[in-house]
């Protein structure tokens, strides 16, 4: 029977938190796999197991765990029965030669890396490592070679059972979804915002999405494409809110009554509120945005301060520090960036001024948000907005049965 063994990122999960961070990444290992029928996802001392069904398309599966956060890399492995107290190493050996007999990668050279989860065995690391790699070279002729040899075999020892591998993928990295609570994530459908979301579930968090539209000014491009980006980044936390927002009126009203420099702040600042006001509703402790520093006006030094004076949950900004390269790398490696480059129109491209204010001063801000109703416009604002959900995988229609 064929396993995947899974080795997360130890450091990560320190303490007494190890417990509550391991079951949560079982759980979302789980929940990458639902529609696979894959059930045995078990803990394995400091590893984790999942045993895979004899049919099981192995490709698929390390599509879905390179996207789990919180593993390190994982290896497909066979098992071996082991007698703790008489460990004879030819059945070890002789399944790992055969193994390579049918390897489809050619190799010239190669090691054995060994583990031992359980130091009672009389054998050490290293006796294993030279038993079973003088096996592999009796039956195989290639050469042992310590430093980058073309096929590494890895042996993870356990009491009873030993399983071994002849490859190591690499995971994603980062903390279990989840285990860092729910941030509120503004999503626009440019570049920027999907990668924001992307880092912090990365650091663990669930991202619940608020976008905000031009509706009914504009047509509902931006929100389809919205839509799109959510359910690719739905692969990464297997469920998904989005709540969309008619902005169209309010900017309107924004429209008739600010200076054109001011109105960017003043859009901004209302965004906030109204995320603020979804965010406290899906028990989020922060929001997030897309930002880097001084990439567009709305992003000066100033902007983003008076901006921040509007948000009653601490605003996170993920990429605050990247520049506009690093960032297109990154969604072109989540998979966003291509659904983010297509032409459309959100509340951003509506009444945009030709010179917005940089130097934007809260006491300007105040004076101008005293002339609006601004706790009715964040109402409605809120009042107005509508959910959605997401899944990952996507839930399959039944097939009918004949
Ligand atoms: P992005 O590429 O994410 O659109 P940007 O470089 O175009 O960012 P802005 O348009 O100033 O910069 O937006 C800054 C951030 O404000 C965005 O990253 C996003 O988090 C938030 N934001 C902007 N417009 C919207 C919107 N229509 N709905 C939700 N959030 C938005
Ligand atoms: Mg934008």
């Amino acid at each position: 029977m064929k396993h995947v063994i899974i080795h997360y990122h130890e450091l990560a999960l320190k303490g007494r938190n190890r417990d509550f961070f391991e079951r949560r990444l079982i759980q979302n290992i789980r929940s990458s796999l639902r529609d696979l029928r894959i059930t045995r996802v078990e803990s394995l001392r400091s590893r984790i197991r999942i045993v895979l069904p004899t049919d099981a398309n192995h490709l698929q599966v390390a599509d879905r765990l390179r996207r789990v956060f919180g593993i390190a890399n994982f290896s497909l492995a066979e098992a071996v029965e082991l007698n703790l107290a008489n460990p004879n190493l030819d059945g070890l050996a002789g399944r790992i030669g055969k193994a390579l007999l049918h390897h489809n990668d050619p190799f010239e050279s190669f090691r054995v890396t060994a583990r031992r989860a359980d130091k009672r065995l009389v054998l050490t690391s290293m006796d294993v490592e030279r038993a079973v790699g003088a096996h592999v070279h009796q039956v195989t002729g290639k050469k042992v070679r310590l430093k980058n040899p073309d096929l590494t075999v890895y042996i993870h020892l356990l009491t009873k059972e030993a399983y071994f591998s002849l490859d190591k993928i690499e995971g994603p990295g980062g903390m279990p979804v989840g285990v860092s609570g729910t941030v509120a994530c503004l999503i626009s459908g440019g570049i920027d915002s999907p990668v924001a979301a992307y880092r912090m579930m990365k650091r663990g968090c669930n991202a619940v999405f608020v976008h905000f539209s031009g509706r009914p000014l504009v047509s509902r491009a931006s929100e389809e494409k919205v839509r799109e980006l959510v359910q690719i980044l739905t692969a990464y936390q297997y469920r998904s809110k989005l709540y969309v927002v008619p902005f169209g009126t309010i900017q309107r009203e924004i429209v008739a009554q600010a200076p054109a420099p001011y109105r960017v702040v003043l859009y901004r600042r209302l965004m906030v509120r109204i995320a603020g006001e979804l965010a406290q509703r899906e028990k989020c402790w922060g929001l997030v945005t897309g930002d880097s520093l001084g990439q567009v006006a709305s992003q000066t030094p100033e902007n983003l301060t008076v901006i921040e004076e509007a948000a009653e949950v601490p605003i996170l900004r993920p990429l605050i520090g990247m520049d506009k390269t690093e960032i297109t790398r990154q969604a072109e490696h989540i998979g966003t960036f291509t659904t983010s480059i297509e032409p459309d129109e959100d509340c951003c491209s509506l009444f945009t001024p030709p010179h917005p204010s940089t130097r934007t001063r809260i006491d300007d801000i105040r004076r101008i948000e005293r002339s609006f109703d601004t706790g009715g416009l964040v109402k409605q604002g809120v009042d107005a907005a509508e959910p959605s959900e997401f899944t990952f995988p996507l839930r399959q229609a039944p097939t009918p049965s004949s």
